[in-house]
């Protein structure tokens, strides 16, 4: 794929990695640090104890010492602004549990994930563009898909919901709950409650979100009075299931199955992500539920952005080269 010329691709994918530093326990049990990020050349080694180190490349790379900020201002800020614009748009977190998915997306009072800062930018952009010509709607949806199901987290019971419609004319959930917002503040309130519905009854939500993908979606309606237009922008904001593969030993037989199945949707996922960087004619949206109520901000004049997320320690060494190459082979 490197022989391929650049401006064959698309432009509008992004695929990025970002690397985390080791945690405290890994820094106490000394374990080794096996990734070096070059972030001005957007390239991630990875040294390889039984032979040559392997590089990858990516449009770009970020290192344990850069912030979410930074990661926000250089590649999301762009694809919000577009979706202002009324185009669509999705960010992904993939990688292995444990790799900073939810800390990128979502992050904690102290380090403000790439979610809430959406927010806020949707909320300075309406609050600069104030004009009595201009009114500004923002709805949010906050779903979660579990193997076959889609549950509504908006909705009091987290009732299970249906996905409609074909690829042609396009897929859409018809009971889907939207919460009209009108403050960044309310809107997190909003994705907390969410989440306290996809924690509700789970005895360990840690193994349930890794088993599960959040997909949290934005709405922004601008209507001029003046010209009567309305332009309709969707962003969605997605925390995938851990990557990981399962080990063979001492896993169930059901155990397997999900896992078969977690990985076939987000190797779909990736399918669909390659299709679009490559240009080709063929997107195969309807593989799995995540791309079919995906498929209308994936592609087209859509704006995607893939975060690799991966460790640096020595022990997770086989599964980062598998996210590295999954994240490579999507663009
Ligand atoms: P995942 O959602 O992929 O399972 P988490 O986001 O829960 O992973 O991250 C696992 C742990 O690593 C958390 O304690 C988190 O705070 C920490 N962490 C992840 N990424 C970073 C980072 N870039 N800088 C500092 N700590 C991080
Ligand atoms: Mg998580």
């Amino acid at each position: 794929k490197s022989a391929r010329p650049r401006t064959a691709l698309n432009e509008c994918v992004k695929v990025i990695v970002r690397c985390r530093p080791l945690s405290d326990r890994e820094q106490k049990e000394g374990y080794d640090e096996v990734v070096k990020v070059w972030p001005e050349r957007g390239a991630v080694q990875v040294y390889n104890p039984k032979g040559q180190d392997k590089l990858f490349t990516y449009d770009a790379a970020y290192d344990c010492t850069a912030d979410t900020q930074t990661i926000y201002d250089e590649m999301v800020r762009p694809l919000v602004a577009s979706v202002l614009d009324g185009f669509n748009g999705c960010v992904f977190a993939y990688g292995q549990t444990g790799t900073g998915k939810t800390h990128t997306m979502e992050g904690t009072t102290e380090h403000e994930g790439i979610i809430p800062r959406a927010f806020r930018h949707i909320w300075a952009h309406i609050e600069n563009s104030a004009s009595p010509d201009v009114t500004h709607l923002v709805a949010c949806s906050y779903v979660e898909l579990y193997l076959e199901d889609v549950r509504d987290l908006l909705a009091k019971d987290g009732k299970k919901l249906t996905i409609r419609g074909q690829e042609l004319n396009g897929f859409y959930i018809p009971e889907m709950t939207s919460v009209v917002c009108k403050s960044a503040a309310e809107m997190v309130r909003v994705m907390r409650a969410g989440n306290r519905n996809r924690a509700a009854g789970r005895t360990d939500m840690n193994e349930h979100s890794s088993r599960s993908h959040a997909v949290f979606l934005v709405t922004v309606e601008t209507a001029h009075r003046a010209t009567n237009r309305i332009r309709v922008g969707k962003l969605n904001l997605v925390d995938l299931a851990g990557s990981e593969r399962q080990r063979k030993t001492g896993a169930s037989a059901d155990r397997l199955r999900e896992a078969a199945r977690i990985n076939q949707a987000l190797s779909s996922l990736g399918n669909v992500i390659s299709a679009l960087a490559e240009n080709s004619p063929h997107v195969p949206y309807r593989d799995s539920k995540l791309t079919r109520i995906l498929q209308d901000s994936l592609g087209g004049n859509s704006k995607t952005i893939m975060i690799a997320n991966i460790g640096p320690a020595s022990y997770n060494y086989d599964e980062t080269i598998t996210t590295l190459r999954y994240a490579h082979r999507a663009k």
